[in-house]
């Protein structure tokens, strides 16, 4: 039975059962709520000048940041699946190399072991999630999840948003502090030490997040991740898109500043991934879902996936009817297939 939850093959839900990265996870989640919670209580409901635009304003901020983080930890970073093939191009490359007699660990370059499945190019396998990323920057156990290429985008959004709303916290500290300090109002029950612990965890991620920006800006100007860089295999595919926020075009867009999910223009999508999934297994997904309907129209359809499986009560005509209405399942399936390939 299929896992609900995990970073196998089969499982439903994307999610790393890593004990460690989950407290982390979990530790970070916590510490965003809480100083949303103390910075909108204590100190924006002192602010004489437009509180309620900084009430919203600064919990808005504090909401995509959350957001951005649980779209970063639940999101299949790019996992290389179990029927993945080489695009044409690398087939060649792989064929090649045998034909000259390279060593048997160069040919079999395009393989992983650990995961039992095809490993595209600029894939690597990441030991916390036990699979093959495509574009791997690193694990992150603040998200605890390993950022590829399909959640780099929720990462840096993470990062970007926890920023804004430390310097908007501090922004804010400062400002009452100086405030009460000049009018000689407040005192130490609106700086307790719920405030001074908001404050220290302020300074401490802003710093960090800015660091991480920083490092990150590399990633996105030239399409080539961190490990590829560090091994020197600077193998930027597209020049057409920005690999890390997708979009039509490598200009700015503003999608990029809401966590929704990354897609590439079909030109480009094999190219990034570095991988194809084969066409039988898309007709086969097809069939089941047409069985699947037929069943749900048709109660009495129970036999037609597997005609092998008849109770017995049934009819040779009736076996023989249902064999035949898998095969135009199948047809009709190949035949939608080819039409949305065009
Ligand atoms: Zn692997």
């Amino acid at each position: 039975m299929a896992p609900i939850c995990g970073t196998s093959h089969n499982a439903r839900c994307w999610l790393c059962t890593d004990s460690c990265g989950l407290f982390c996870a979990g530790l970070t989640i916590t510490l965003i709520m809480f100083s949303q919670w103390t910075v909108s209580k204590q100190i924006i409901t002192t602010i004489h000048a437009w509180p309620w635009l900084h009430l919203v304003v600064f919990n808005l901020v504090g909401a995509l940041a959350l957001f951005s983080h649980l779209r970063a930890m639940l999101s299949d970073p790019g996992a290389v699946p179990k029927n993945a093939e080489p695009l044409p191009c690398d087939s060649q490359r792989l064929r090649e190399a045998k034909a000259q007699g390279a060593s048997h660990r160069k040919r079999t370059k395009g393989w992983c072991h650990r995961c039992g499945a095809y490993k595209p190019p600029r894939a690597h396998h990441c030991n916390v999630t036990g699979r093959c990323v495509v574009k791997l920057d690193h694990y992150c156990p603040w998200t605890n999840n390993a950022i590829g290429v399909r959640n780099h985008k929720f990462f840096l959004l993470f990062i970007w948003y926890t920023f804004v709303f430390c310097v908007y916290a501090l922004a804010i500290l400062v400002h009452t502090g100086y405030t009460s300090i000049k009018t000689e109002e407040g005192g130490p029950e609106t700086f307790g030490i719920s405030v001074l612990v908001v404050g220290m965890c302020g300074v401490l991620f802003g710093l960090f997040t800015s660091c991480m920006l920083c490092d990150q800006w590399s990633v996105l100007s030239t399409n080539v991740a961190k490990i590829d860089r560090l091994k020197g295999e600077e193998l930027a595919v597209s020049s057409e898109v920005n690999e890390v926020f997708g979009g039509r075009t490598r200009g700015f867009h503003m999608h990029w500043l809401l966590p929704l999910n990354v897609q590439y223009p079909k030109s480009v999508h094999d190219d990034v991934m570095g991988f194809r999934v084969p066409e039988a297994t898309k007709a086969e997904l097809l069939v089941h879902e047409s069985v699947e309907e037929t069943k749900n129209a048709d109660g009495a359809s129970h036999d037609i996936e597997n005609p092998a499986e008849n109770d017995g009560n049934g009819s040779l005509d009736d076996i023989k009817r249902n064999e035949e209405t898998f095969s135009v399942l199948q047809d009709e399936a190949a035949t939608s297939l080819i039409n949305r390939s065009r």
